[in-house]
Formats: C-alpha cells, structure tokens, sequence
C-alpha cells in the first residue's frame, strides 16, 4: 500500500499571538496502527485525520475540531521527523516489551498554565487558564505540542536517561533537547522556514519565534534559546535556565552554519538550504542521543559525541562550528 498523504491546517503560532495565522503542512499518514491517538470528551479518537467520523463532527463544534487536528498534526509531525532523522521507527518506552500501545494526547486538561509528559499514563497533557476571550491552550502552540511529544521521542530514545529525576544537568539536557525539536520541526516546514526567513532577513541571530518557546503561553517566564550562557555561570538549580547552555550552543551552531553555507554556496533559494542545514544538525542531535551508552548524559560527553559525527559525516566545517560555541560557553 503506498503512503497516504494529507495536507492540514495547523498554527505555525498560538492564535492569540502570532501574526503567522493557519498554515498548510503535508502529512504522511501511518500506514499501520496509528502510534498516537486524541482524548477528549470522554473520548478516544484512533485515527483523526483518515476517515470521516460524523460522531466527531456531531460531538465537537468547529473550533474544537481544528484544536484537535492541530494538536494531533503536530505531534504526529514531530513523531515523524524523528523517524526520518534516524531513518526507523520510534518505539515508545512503553513498548519495548512488544507492545504496540499509542501515546495518548489531551488536548483540554486541567485549568492550569502547564502541559506535561507523563510516561506513566503514556500521556501528554495539555492545560488550559485565564477566561474567554483571553483563556490560553496549550494545545493550541506549537511548541508546547511539539516540546511534550518531544519529551517522549527522548524517553523512548533514552529511557533510563529520561528516569533521571535528581540529575540536574540529565533534566537540562532533556529540555533542551526538547526545545531543539521545536526549532528543528518549525525550519521542516517549507512555509514556516521560508517566514522565518522574511521576518530574520536571513539571519538566523535575529531574535525570532524561532527561539521564543512557549511565547504565547508563558509570557511570564519566556525563554529564549538565543542566548548565550556559561556552564559555569549558570544556576544548575533551575533546569531551564541550564538548558539553555545546551539549547543556546544549538542554535548559535544553526546560525552560524546557516551563514557559512549562504556565503559558500550563493543560492537563490535559502529556503531549501535552511531546511537542508537545519536537518543536518538535527539529524545529528538525534544520532547522538539514540546511540550513546553512558548510564547517564552530560552536555560535555554530547558535544563531543557530536563534533565526532559531524567528522564522520565528513564536515569539518560543523565540527569546528560546534566545538566554538561550546567553549565560548565553557561546556569543552
Ligand atoms: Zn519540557
């Protein structure tokens, strides 16, 4: 059976922030069993995006619809994306018993301002707070859905590792890697990659969405992953703010390579060369998390790991890139 494709409308943004609006993105659909379905209303929705499902039309109104569907999309794009870099498929930690259980997503949890992961219940929960016309969804951002399937792309990478409750520098690292993803999945997207563009004037160390994670939600407590900070600096304490030492080397080794390889190669079309660099470097974050054996991470042992890669790969040019940024930030 060949792939099926379909295009949705997902939020580039969070509809209360953005000036980005509804974009189009193109889809594969699974082939199989479907590896993660919606809960909501007391229901359990197996495959959302497939067939035509009157009792969901007749039970949720338009506006729920379109969360749904956003909410599903980008989860599944994220799924997929790791699937690509790596080149397999992605087991949930669930799972590795031979199982095929799906993970489950709640698009309208508790009145609160947060969205978790919970391994335990195969779930990510996505909150909701304030009052119409001003009430939030995290549902509806896209980073805090790609940041929380993220959270289970890493346990299912890395278990043990995601299981490190007290490690401080395992827990920035699992955030950072998160945030990543949602940089990474945005510049994916042709349409959102070639926005980027416009509002950076192609240059990736402009302050953007790109790096805003959560703007929407967190206003409070933005962060910003285009910055520098120091591993000896930084307040370890505080898993955020350390996982921006991580997160912040990442980016600042995207903007660089960007530039080296728009000076390198004069193309008339930056879209695809962003979309093609960005990919590189996600490809090896992933690599490197799904193959390294340590009992537990540190940011040292993963730049490290990485600069090897980007060697194997046969770009000296990345690996010196990536080493830079590391020492400016004291890591190696
Ligand atoms: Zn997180």
């Amino acid at each position: 059976m060949n792939n099926q494709r379909k295009i949705i409308k997902i939020w580039g943004q969070d509809p209360a922030e953005s000036d980005l609006g509804m974009v189009n993105v193109d889809l594969t659909l699974p082939k199989e069993k479907w590896p993660i379905e919606v809960c909501c209303g007391g229901k359990q929705i197996k495959n959302l995006l497939t067939v035509s499902h009157p009792e969901i039309t007749d039970f949720f109104n338009t506006e729920q619809l379109k969360d749904l569907i956003h909410t599903y999309g980008v989860s599944l794009m994220m799924l997929q994306y790791g699937e690509k870099l790596l080149g397999k498929a992605i087991k949930w930690s669930w799972n590795r018993k031979g199982e095929n259980l799906p993970l489950l997503l709640y698009p309208y949890y508790d009145e609160d301002i947060n969205a978790y992961y919970v391994k335990e219940e195969r779930a990510v929960q996505l909150c909701k707070y304030g009052i119409p016309p001003y009430k939030k969804y995290a549902c509806r951002s896209f980073d805090i859905v790609a940041h929380e399937t993220a959270h289970a792309i890493y346990d299912a990478l890395q278990p043990a590792w995601h299981d490190l409750k007290t490690d401080t520098e395992a827990g920035a690292i699992k955030e950072a890697f998160c945030d990543l993803c949602v940089v990474f999945l945005f510049l994916s997207q042709l349409v959102l990659c070639n926005y980027i563009l416009k509002v950076t004037g192609s240059d990736l160390s402009k302050k953007s969405v790109l790096t805003t994670i959560g703007e929407e939600f967190y206003q409070n407590r933005l962060r910003d992953i285009n910055v520098l900070v120091k591993y000896d600096e930084v307040n370890k304490s505080r898993k955020y703010e350390f996982s921006v030492v991580f997160s912040g080397g990442m980016y600042e080794v995207l903007a660089n390579y960007f530039q080296y390889a728009l000076e390198k190669n004069k193309t008339n079309n930056p879209t695809m060369l962003l979309m093609k660099i960005s990919g590189e470097l996600a490809k090896i974050l992933f690599f490197t998390i799904a193959n390294e054996k340590e009992v537990k991470p540190t940011m040292a042992l993963l730049i490290t790991q990485m600069a090897g890669f980007a060697m194997d790969y046969d770009n000296p040019i990345l690996a010196g890139l990536i080493k830079e940024s590391f020492i400016r930030r004291r890591v190696i």
